[in-house]
């Protein structure tokens, strides 16, 4: 197996783990769980093995067979200026910009 000692960004050390993994393939944002995979014990950087990464592209062109999704909040930047005069019209403004879960 490939080893890698060094983040080739903040050169940090990079540790062997399991992770939730963030993968980009095709436009889409996918995360998987339980990945062997490197990560910068600074800056978090994840660094795949090949036959790692090959698995995840096969599992992101199956997309539809995955059935769980994550949801994150989505503000926007400006609005979060104005979270302070929020309070009497009901929900803080960042809330207006939770959206529905991006297709996975
Ligand atoms: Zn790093």
């Amino acid at each position: 197996m490939m080893s890698i000692d060094t983040c080739e960004f903040c050169e940090g050390t990079v540790e062997h783990q399991q992770i939730r993994a963030r993968f980009h393939f095709r436009g889409q944002t996918i995360y998987v769980d339980h990945v062997p995979a490197w990560v910068c014990t600074k800056c978090g950087e994840q660094y795949f093995d090949a036959p790692v990464y090959k698995r995840l592209e096969q599992i992101a062109r199956q997309r539809e067979r995955i059935t769980e999704t994550v949801c994150f909040p989505l503000a926007e930047y400006d609005m979060a200026l104005n979270s302070h005069d929020g309070g009497e019209r009901g929900a803080p403004p960042w809330t207006l910009h939770y959206r529905n879960c991006l297709s996975l």
